[in-house]
């Protein structure tokens, strides 16, 4: 991110990721506006906020900040949250509309300077907010999870947390404390989840998390101690589960849909060697 603040020009076409309160003008496909600018029943953007985000497909992205219910976009699509891109399975896309979402949050939420009250403003060269009274400068928040599958000989370990959808079953998950390793992070979350001790731990993947600003880094570990015991305040059940009779489980496209595909994997090559 080198230029966050160049202007699009009228006859570029680009990506724009229109968005206000965590939302984003989605078409009837679920797709952000593509096009240039003179073609586009878009209003005047001299009004707005508007951050270059970086490329899709060889096309330019970028963000306009909208207010709080504005109908200026209407004619582009509705305001939509971002989950229907997760189905989509357009990694890409669902990663540049999570980028959107998350500047969007950052710029919305650092108007003012955090230590002395002072409006800031934005940095021309990085996507920073800078305080030229005590030069307090901020960044966009990113809250770093561990996200865990854990097996148990051929058997993986879901529970179903408070906050999912019915019926869903999902591997563990949890936040980084401050001053925390993932190492310990992860030893911590199992512990008091589950109650168990695991060992082996392979890191698999990371996905962005725009929920609201989530980096979800996934590994496999292997039961070493302890019986389960779930945590009644974040999971309401829970088991070892064999690979032909799993509950239902995150879509494919989601990093725990990633993770109990590479814990099947490991007890696939496992039987076969
Ligand atoms: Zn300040």
């Amino acid at each position: 991110m080198t230029k966050p603040y160049q202007r699009p020009s009228a006859d570029e076409p680009a990506w724009w990721f229109i968005c206000s309160a965590g939302e984003l003008t989605l078409d009837n496909d679920d797709l952000p506006p593509h096009g240039r600018l003179q073609d586009l029943p878009m209003p005047e953007l001299d009004d707005y906020q508007v951050v270059w985000l970086g490329e899709l497909r060889e096309r330019s992205c970028y963000l306009v900040v909208a207010d709080l219910n504005d109908d200026a976009f209407s004619a582009l699509g509705e305001f939509k949250s971002l989950r229907p891109l997760v189905a989509a399975q357009d990694e890409a896309l669902f990663m540049m509309a999570s980028r959107a979402k998350q500047v969007t949050e950052f710029l919305t939420t650092h108007r003012y300077c955090g230590r002395c009250g002072t409006r800031m403003q934005a940095v021309d060269w990085e996507l920073a907010m800078q305080c030229h009274a005590c030069q307090h400068r901020c960044y966009p928040r990113i809250s770093p999870c561990i996200i865990v599958a854990i097996r148990k000989g051929d058997k993986i370990l879901l529970a179903r947390g408070e906050r999912h959808r019915p019926g869903l079953y999902s591997v563990l998950a949890g936040f980084v404390e401050a001053g925390e390793s993932l190492e310990q992070t992860l030893a911590r979350e199992v512990m008091e989840e589950a109650g168990i001790e695991v060992k082996n731990l392979q890191y698999v993947c990371s996905q962005p998390w725009p929920f609201p600003n989530s980096l979800m880094m996934g590994f496999t570990a292997e039961w070493a101690a302890g019986d389960l015991h779930f945590d009644p305040f974040e999971l309401e059940d829970g088991d070892w589960y064999s690979f032909d009779a799993l509950p239902d489980i995150p879509l494919p496209g989601t990093i725990a849909h990633n993770l109990i595909q590479a814990v099947k994997a490991q007890i696939d090559r496992e039987s076969s060697a």
